[in-house]
């Protein structure tokens, strides 16, 4: 312990460390290592992970303050509820009435005891938003990537996929054992002639994976050149549209809608955790694949299904999002606003999506600043090594339509409190931020 100690006084101590470290040490020595850290982070009041939350997902949420064990109101810019409707009356009125018909849970899997009417209703409503022939629902968006990528790739085919891709497609590329080869964030160029050089390989398939939203940056996959790239080398397109579903396109259908490419994707994957605001994930394709998956994605088979409310809340959602369009407007209008301002403090932003990275530079540490923002009264997730590369950690502001303009106004105003005079960031060209690694392959 002494040892680990001082080494807490370290600056730059980080997950990664602990995980690198504690690779020579027996359980014991690690998780004593870990409280360490942990102690050592409460004690510098740098410790803003696992903020408790006492009233619903709304725009403003009351949290108990770590430090002084006080209930405090605070202004939402960290979820993913984008459209605001984790307290939409209409969907909890749904959810009661269908907790009446269906019970709490289901005690089962789908392939067994866990499929329901709802269930099916769910996934013939997804197809059709996203003008595929069928979708299979799994129990989170993380499990969705993981069972997707591990049934359809084996060591036999070939992956190509964005370097920022989420940790759940990566998760799934180890358990398959495909061969797998990254492209550097949107290089479109590089995909195209990574593409082109493997042709001649005798992989039985080649997939290429991106997303339709990154999730750290807020940009967005160019499919309007992918699909037609995807096309033209014979490769099954993968679109995890995690962040875009609900938010992109004029009906909230995707990142191809956006595109205008509904129904040009091989396969999409998306979550009910971001604008559905609940868990579960899904995987839009042709029914083929998807009675594939049924029997073959492991986190589908040996997993219990969603419960009830669950599922109903995503059919709400949907009704909602169906007959109340102006949510969809009111958020493009408050990312409009987000971004404009966001500007007129001299970051760059783009006004495409509900996430806006905010670069911390040098002069600032990142989590005495996530400190400050708690102070404030403003949630803010903020992104650290090794979650990101050390030179761009950042935070996260997160958009909803719900948010009023005198939100998003208390936001820019402690952001300038809080950068001072530390100069905003420029936003990193992502493209040039890592290089491929495909030794593997072109050796
Ligand atoms: N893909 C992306 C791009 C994500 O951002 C996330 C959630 N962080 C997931 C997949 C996993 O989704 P879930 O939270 O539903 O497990």
């Amino acid at each position: 312990m002494t040892q680990t100690n001082e080494y807490m006084g370290g600056e730059n101590f980080d997950l990664r460390d602990i995980l690198i470290r504690g690779r020579k040490m027996n359980l014991q020595n690690k998780t004593e290592f870990f409280d360490s850290f942990l102690e050592s982070l409460l004690s510098n009041k740098q410790m803003l992970h696992l903020r408790c939350i006492t009233s619903a997902a709304d725009r403003t949420v009351t949290v108990v303050d770590t430090y002084t064990g006080e209930i405090k109101d605070m202004l939402m810019f960290g979820s993913n509820n984008y459209l605001g409707l984790a307290n939409h009356p209409y969907i909890k009125a749904f959810v009661q009435k269908v907790i009446e018909k269906y019970g709490a849970g289901i005690g089962g899997p789908p392939l067994l005891n866990g499929y329901t009417a709802l269930h099916r209703e769910l996934e013939e409503r997804l197809a059709d938003l996203k003008g595929a022939e069928d979708v299979l629902l799994f129990s989170s968006g993380y499990s969705a990537n993981v069972g997707l990528v591990s049934a359809l790739m084996n060591n036999e085919d070939l992956v190509v996929y964005d370097s920022y891709s989420h940790a759940s497609f990566h998760d799934g590329i180890k358990m398959s054992g495909v061969q797998a080869v990254h492209f550097s964030h949107n290089d479109v160029e590089l995909l195209s002639q990574t593409l082109e050089r493997t042709e001649s390989m005798k992989f039985k398939d080649r997939f290429v994976g991106v997303e339709g939203v990154y999730s750290m940056d807020g940009d967005v996959a160019p499919l309007d050149l992918i699909v037609p790239i995807c096309k033209k080398n014979n490769a099954i397109l993968i679109v995890d549209d995690a962040h875009g579903t609900g938010v992109m396109g004029n009906k909230g259908s995707g990142t191809a809608e956006h595109f205008g490419l509904e129904g040009k994707v091989d396969i999409s994957m998306g979550t009910f955790s971001k604008t559905f605001a609940v868990t579960g994930g899904f995987v839009a394709a042709s029914k083929s694949i998807i009675n594939y998956l049924r029997f073959f994605a492991r986190s589908y088979m040996f997993s219990a299904s969603l419960p009830p409310a669950v599922v109903a809340t995503v059919l709400a959602a949907l009704d909602v999002m169906e007959k109340e369009p102006e949510l969809h407007q009111k958020l493009q209008d408050n990312i409009n606003y987000t971004a404009s301002c966001l500007k007129q403090l001299g970051f760059s932003a783009n006004n495409l999506t509900a996430i806006f990275p905010l670069m911390v530079p040098s002069g600032i540490n990142i989590r005495d600043a996530s400190f400050e923002f708690h102070q404030k009264g403003i949630f803010l997730n903020s992104i650290e090594y090794p979650a990101v590369p050390k030179s761009q950690q950042r935070f996260r502001i997160s958009v909803m339509a719900t948010h009023t303009k005198e939100d998003i106004d208390r936001l820019m105003e402690v952001i300038s409190e809080i950068w001072k005079d530390n100069k905003p960031e420029p936003q990193l060209d992502s493209s040039k931020v890592i290089s491929i690694d495909n030794k593997v392959l072109f050796n």
